[in-house]
């Protein structure tokens, strides 16, 4: 016929034909609204689909906008999974258009683990628009194995051929994390007496799980600045019974530093959401319990 009388041209031609003829192999992308939730995907997923962080590591999750970027990753996403409309309310209206089986809600899930809320603690929420159950839920292993769960049964039903491998690979990411739940309650338990504040009340899930003494925090949310009232109270209670003092990155609060020279307190820093170094949840977990164990280790006999 001389029409493919060239045969790269001819391969070129018949490789378009294919590509066009099968172009659903691409693979499944996952959005997770947060990095915490992305590690605990990557851990489902393994090679069979693509996990998409939403929010830069800098950013609130209390508090973000979305960019024009943003909006297409979401229309684009086989699968969204974030906590729910209690941390991430700014993707509570986006989300909303998508159809429900291409959302997961961890904060939703059955089978989650929530800390007891203390009974001492409560005047100190009468100013916020407070939500019974703390969000910050990746914070306990247990709750990380749920989610995980969940995803591997979602994942099986957009991709049945890789059903076998999903379900392995959230066993797998099921085991490790109950061996390093153990780990952190033995390591933490010689510190479960040392009282400490933290920067902002998102620590119940961990405080919870390890028993430790958590008496006060310096502000609700990250984005709220504490009034003068709270950091009278902040005071007196980190007087009592107060060691350390945990901040977290990105954050500053003026004024601190007085309270925390006069008190003779160990400054700390905390991570909830993992910096760039951080690569598994596993390691997201061990780095908050180190970063606990070093100011609270370090002045217990204070
Ligand atoms: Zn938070």
């Amino acid at each position: 016929m001389g029409y493919c009388s060239v045969s790269v041209r001819c391969g070129l031609l018949l490789g378009l034909a294919f590509a066009l003829a099968l172009p659903a192999q691409a693979k499944l992308q996952v959005l997770a609204s947060i990095k915490p939730l992305a590690l605990i995907a990557q851990e489902v997923v393994g090679d069979q689909a693509d996990v998409i962080t939403l929010l830069p590591i800098t950013a609130s999750p209390h508090d973000y906008p979305l960019k024009m970027s943003d909006h297409r990753n979401l229309r684009n996403a086989d699968l969204v999974l974030w906590i729910g409309p209690e941390m991430e309310s700014f993707l509570a209206r986006p989300l909303g258009n998508l159809p429900v089986e291409k959302v997961i809600t961890s904060y939703q899930l059955p089978g989650l683990n929530w800390p007891a809320i203390e009974q001492d603690d409560d005047h100190h929420h009468t100013n916020h628009a407070h939500t019974d159950k703390d969000p910050h839920l990746w914070l306990d292993p247990r709750n990380a194995v749920v989610i995980a769960r969940a995803l591997a049964t979602r994942l099986a039903q957009l991709q049945p051929q890789s059903a076998v491998k999903f379900q392995a690979n959230a066993q797998r990411f099921a085991l490790s994390v109950q061996a390093l739940d153990k780990q952190l309650a033995a390591q933490l338990n010689p510190v479960k007496t040392v009282g400490f504040a933290v920067y902002h009340e998102g620590y119940g899930h961990f405080v919870g799980r390890y028993g430790l003494h958590q008496v006060a925090y310096v502000t609700y949310t990250p984005e709220r600045r504490p009034g003068a009232k709270h950091l009278k109270e902040l005071r007196e209670v980190l007087a009592n019974e107060g060691r350390c003092l945990f901040m977290e990155p990105h954050y500053k609060v003026q004024g601190l530093e007085g309270m925390v020279t006069t008190l003779n307190l160990g400054i700390g820093l905390l991570d909830p959401i993992g910096d760039q170094q951080v690569s598994s949840y596993q390691q997201l977990l061990q780095q908050l319990s180190q970063s606990f164990l070093t100011c609270l280790a370090d002045r217990r006999d204070h």
